[in-house]
């Protein structure tokens, strides 16, 4: 039988409480010892992800308020930001300026900045970002709150430009990339000019679907196939690599103690 070895990936973007048994999905995930940053879309949801994650080694939760809900809940950013101190990890928070969403974006402008100041002010944020057709004013943002900061955003699942790319790491963002990116020749080129140093993997399920089943965490080991394909190295050199990614990512998040 084959097995695919998980222990160790990471699925840096998964929304574990939105399957049909969150329970499970998160004792799934610590099975498999697959690192999974449990995103969450309202703060609501933030003590049940908290409780489940508590005694987990690999699984974490982030705090989030998802900018597709700020038209109904934006005015849970209070409770939002008084939560933050519970947790190092953020998401999903972020912009969507596609055409469902784009009558909110003022207002998910005021909250994301409102996320954004309150994670400058507490530092050593991790922070998984949504920039659905507004990587510009994600950017603008990043650079007008975060810079001098010990946070750091990864854009999770970017469909920005490469200029834009280009600019976010010069902020020095992270991307996470899962595998309906490698399926464009568009996404693929974008993740082919991404310094390894600068990605990490993740699956937004259960938005995204491997055959016909919402994709879960263990299935970032595919997403490193393709990747391996597409960049000419071995999978286990970009686990490894990915790995070593996370641990810096960790390390230039600490904050000395004030
Ligand atoms: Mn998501």
């Amino acid at each position: 039988m084959h097995m695919t070895q998980t222990n160790g990936l990471i699925d840096f973007h998964c929304h574990l409480d939105l399957y049909p048994d969150h329970a499970a999905a998160v004792r799934e995930a610590e099975a498999a010892g697959v690192f999974t940053l449990a995103v969450t879309t309202t703060p609501k949801a933030w003590a049940r992800n908290l409780e489940l994650t508590r005694g987990t080694r690999h699984v974490r939760a982030a705090l989030g308020l998802h900018p597709q809900l700020v038209s109904s809940r934006g005015d849970e950013i209070a409770l939002w930001e008084s939560l933050l101190p519970q947790t190092r990890y953020v998401g999903e928070v972020g912009l969507d300026a596609g055409p469902r969403f784009y009558k909110s974006l003022d207002a998910q402008r005021d909250v994301f900045a409102r996320v954004l100041r309150a994670c400058a002010k507490a530092d050593g944020k991790i922070i998984s970002v949504h920039s659905v057709r507004s990587a510009k004013a994600v950017l603008d943002h990043v650079e007008e709150h975060l810079l001098q900061t010990n946070c750091r955003v990864v854009l999770h699942w970017f469909t920005g430009s490469q200029s834009e790319a280009k600019r976010a790491l010069a902020l020095g963002c992270y991307f996470s990339v899962n595998r309906a990116m490698l399926e464009s020749e568009r996404g693929s080129a974008l993740v082919r000019m991404l310094p390894l140093e600068r990605m990490l993997t993740e699956t937004d399920g259960p938005f995204t679907e491997i055959g016909r089943r919402p994709s879960k965490p263990s299935d970032v080991a595919g997403t490193i196939d393709s990747l391996g394909a597409l960049l000419g190295a071995p999978a286990s050199d970009l686990g490894r690599a990915f790995k070593e990614n996370l641990r810096r990512l960790l390390v230039e998040t600490e904050v000395a103690i004030r």
